[in-house]
């Protein structure tokens, strides 16, 4: 079981799902990632509109999803309305997060099944349910090893690491770099990872002139994180939704021109965890 693991892009773009002839190399789905383990077991991080494009219904075992969320913005859980086995009766979830201020994490997830938003609430989704609050303590599903730190964004944001047989990765797809104590402490969170997924919403000029204060990181934020770091790969996610593939490809270069190791996820990409 420990051989063999993937590490799949479902979805990478940031803030809602687009589509169109210049988004078709990087995709529109918004932010979602999937480790299928064997033995029907799935951890996924983040349920974007990416992971709606999921389905189990190949196999007649029932499924046991993990899925961790970095937080509760609705491009990163909008896809669980449609996420087909939700709504099987012999699949069990659990969620993994830290509840926003004053609510439970149960309720965080439940508020995009109500009404009139939507016609049925997620008590009434037929599969097994259960809720863990993340205190920051390690992790281990399987062969998998996942701690988590604390990244900077509106509502605040998890960031996670995942150690597998064959690789970790760091995941901190919405942070807005400049805090130096949640900065520094992200360098130790990432430090000697294979792969690091960071948000790369803006470019400089953009951050600066337009964005400062929206929870989201330039390509130039996510290089200086790669380098301090020293990752393997710098992966750069949260895609704008206005940025085309054309563009896009032009922000990779300049990232890459620094930081050689540097690719922009897109729906499809896969490497070994
Ligand atoms: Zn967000």
């Amino acid at each position: 079981m420990d051989e063999g693991l993937t590490f799949t892009v479902l979805g990478a773009r940031g803030s809602w799902p687009v589509s169109g002839p210049d988004m078709l190399v990087y995709g529109g789905s918004t932010t979602s990632f999937m480790i299928p383990l064997g033995d029907n077991v799935t951890v996924l991080i983040d349920a974007g509109t990416g992971v709606a494009a999921v389905d189990d219904l190949d196999t007649a075992e029932p499924q046991q999803y993990h899925i961790f969320l970095t937080h509760y913005h609705l491009d990163h859980i909008q896809g669980l309305q449609f996420f087909k086995p939700m709504y099987r009766e012999a699949n069990a979830f659990t969620f993994y997060g830290v509840p926003p201020d004053a609510m439970s994490l149960k309720d965080a997830i439940g508020g995009i099944y109500r009404a009139p938003w939507f016609p049925v609430p997620l008590a009434e989704t037929p599969s097994s349910k259960e809720y863990i609050d993340l205190d920051f303590a390690p992790i281990e599903i399987g062969p998998l090893r996942i701690t988590m730190a604390k990244l900077t964004h509106p509502q605040g944001a998890t960031g996670y690491r995942i150690e597998g047989p064959r690789a970790t990765v760091v995941i901190a797809t919405d942070h807005e770099a400049g805090d130096v104590d949640v900065d520094d402490n992200l360098v130790g969170f990432a430090t000697g990872a294979d792969y690091l997924l960071h948000d790369a919403q803006y470019t400089p000029q953009e951050h600066h002139e337009l964005y400062e204060g929206w929870g989201h990181s330039s390509w130039q934020d996510a290089v200086n994180l790669a380098e301090r770091a020293g990752v393997g790969q710098l992966i750069l996610t949260s895609h704008d939704p206005s940025r085309t593939d054309e563009a896009l490809s032009r922000l990779i270069e300049r990232a890459a021109a620094r930081f050689p190791a540097t690719l922009a996820a897109y729906e499809g990409l896969h490497f070994a965890i």
